[in-house]
This record gives structure tokens, C-alpha cells and sequence, in this order.
């Protein structure tokens, strides 16, 4: 067994088990974590981590899906929350879904799949098709991702917007939470969620990356969680100098892998796996233990999306 990477100054490369009596410290057996990437991991073994927002069934993970998978356990990730992104992308998240335990499906139409999308309304009728009809063995859990994004251009603002509300509909309509994508665009967001004010719509504004103001507006309307992911890492963050004044019950934790990878992973994939480091980092902001941390955000994610136990579906 090789010395403890915590008390050495934190290198990566092995999980922490818990010592028996359950208090961090250097009283703990570590043990390296199986393939070529490493993660740190400080939870206790009954503590589990949920990613509430990867796509892991992207074809960026067609070559080791499995070692993915394996690290991610390992890292204490049972839960998984897969958002769909357009029609290219849905058959292989179906798959994904049924392969492997505790993963769950969501339906919708991404924003950036309306831009420049001439079909996009045809592309919403299918939408509409799979929630009235989900394909065998998969249950939907949310609505998502859906939203608004202006970065790459303001071209198709209005047919976001309209893409947006019809998708919020559907989500009110079938009770389910909505995922929201939100880039260049937390005004627009604010805006628009306050116009449903009342009619108990829910959900995730994932990658929370709005300005106090925003947090405060989408607090007092309520019923919305704040996802955490790789950026809560970032020197520049934020969202790490808004987390002290959020409480731990709004808050879920996340990775958008591929995509968002938090440091040490900057500039590489990114994988279900670093949601412990998100963890860690919220954990450190916020002065608690990583523990806490991965029990409530999973108590919050399993809340807000009906789940069921792992190993169950
Ligand atoms: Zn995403």
C-alpha cells in the first residue's frame, strides 16, 4: 500500500478510504484508481457522489466507456443524469441508459441545435413523440437540456425563445424538471422563468454562472437548483465567490462531460469521475466536510428528479 496522497500534500492518483472512524485525517488506507487519469477522492464509502448533468454516451467515449464507467464508481459517482442534446445524439443515449445501472435519460432539444437549424420544429415534433412515447426500458427523468444560448450568435434568439417555451410546456405538462442550458443569455433566463411564476415549474439552471443579481431573482422564484461543476475550480470563478451565501439545499453537483473538465483536467476530456473534485472544491468554499457536500447534493438531485435508489431503476 503506498503512503497517503492526502496527508502527502494531495497528489492525485488514489481513492482515500475511510478510516474507521470516519474523520478525515491522515488515519486512512489509499489505493490507486484503476486507468491512465487519476482523482482524489476524499468520501466516506457509504457517501455517494451524483453527476446531474454528463453525456457520457457521447462518441468521445465510444473507445473506453467501460474504464469511464469504472473510475466513475470508483470516485463514489452512482448516480448519473444523462441531458439529451438533438437527434443525432438520442439513439446513443437510449443505449448508454440501458447499458449501465443508476443512469438515467432526460428528453429535449439543446439551443444550440435550433440555431441555424432550419428543421428545428420538426425536430421538437420528435421531441414531443419520445415524451408522449419514451422508447422501451427508458424513463425520462427531466426535460432537458433546453434553454438559451447567444454566444455563438443572436441570429435565432426569437426561435429560442420560442423553442424554450414550447419545451417548458411539455415539461409542465408531462411534471417533469427542466435542465437549463443558459450562455450570454441570464437575463434573457430570468426573464422568461419569472414569466412562469406560480405554475410550479422546476428544475436545474445548469452551470450556474449568473451574477448575484440573477441568484437572487432565481432564489426568490424558487423551485430551481444551481448546478456545480468544473468552473467552481477555476481560479476565476464566479460562482466560487457566490457559494459562500448558497446553501448547500440548492445546490447540485455536476460535470457537462465531455465538456467543462476542472482543474488539474483543463484543456483535456472531461469525465463523470471529477465530480469529486467539484465536490472537494465546494466542499473547501463553503468550509464543510465532502461529505456533507455528496449527501445533500444527492438528496437534492434524487428530490427534484424522482429517483430511485442505486440499483434500482
Ligand atoms: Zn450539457
Amino acid at each position: 500500500m503506498e503512503a497517503c496522497p492526502v496527508s502527502n500534500g494531495g497528489l492525485s492518483g488514489f481513492k482515500r478510504r475511510a478510516s474507521t472512524s470516519g474523520l478525515l485525517g491522515c488515519r486512512c488506507v489509499c489505493r490507486p484508481l484503476s486507468g491512465p487519469k487519476a482523482v482524489v477522492c476524499v468520501l466516506r464509502d457509504d457517501m455517494i457522489l451524483t453527476d446531474t448533468h454528463t453525456h457520457l454516451y457521447d462518441t468521445q467515449f465510444d473507445a473506453d466507456r467501460e474504464q469511464v464507467m469504472r473510475r466513475a464508481r470508483e470516485a463514489g459517482v452512482e448516480l448519473f443524469l444523462s441531458p439529451a442534446i438533438d437527434r443525432d445524439s438520442y439513439e446513443a443515449m437510449f443505449a448508454f441508459t440501458r447499458r449501465y445501472e443508476g443512469c438515467y435519460a432526460m428528453m429535449g432539444l439543446h439551443p444550440t441545435s435550433v440555431n441555424d437549424n432550419p428543421h428545428w420544429k420538426e425536430d421538437l415534433e420528435e421531441v414531443a413523440r419520445y415524451l408522449q412515447q419514451p422508447p422501451e426500458g427508458i424513463r425520462f427523468v427531466g426535460l432537458g437540456e433546453v434553454g438559451l444560448d447567444f454566444y455563438w450568435s443572436r441570429e435565432s434568439v426569437s426561435e429560442q425563445i420560442e423553442a424554450l417555451r414550447i419545451q417548458i410546456e411539455w415539461a409542465l405538462q408531462y411534471d417533469l424538471p427542466v435542465v437549463l442550458h443558459t450562455r450570454e443569455a441570464w437575463d434573457e433566463m430570468c426573464d422568461l422563468l419569472e414569466s412562469y411564476r406560480g405554475r410550479g415549474l422546476r428544475g436545474i439552471l445548469h452551470s450556474f454562472s449568473g451574477t448575484e443579481a440573477h441568484y437572487r431573482r432565481m432564489k426568490r422564484l424558487g423551485g430551481f437548483l444551481f448546478g456545480i461543476g468544473g468552473p467552481v475550480t477555476y481560479k476565476k470563478s464566479a460562482v466560487a465567490a457566490l457559494l459562500s451565501g448558497m446553501d448547500l439545499s440548492e445546490l447540485v453537483l455536476e460535470t457537462d462531460s465531455p465538456y467543462l473538465p476542472p482543474v488539474p483536467y483543463r484543456g483535456q476530456r472531461n469525465e463523470s469521475a471529477y465530480v469529486s473534485l467539484v465536490c472537494r472544491r465546494v466542499a473547501e468554499l463553503k468550509g464543510v466536510d465532502p461529505d456533507a457536500v455528496a449527501e445533500q447534493t444527492t438528496h437534492n438531485a434524487v428530490t427534484l428528479f424522482s429517483l430511485s435508489e442505486p440499483g434500482s431503476r
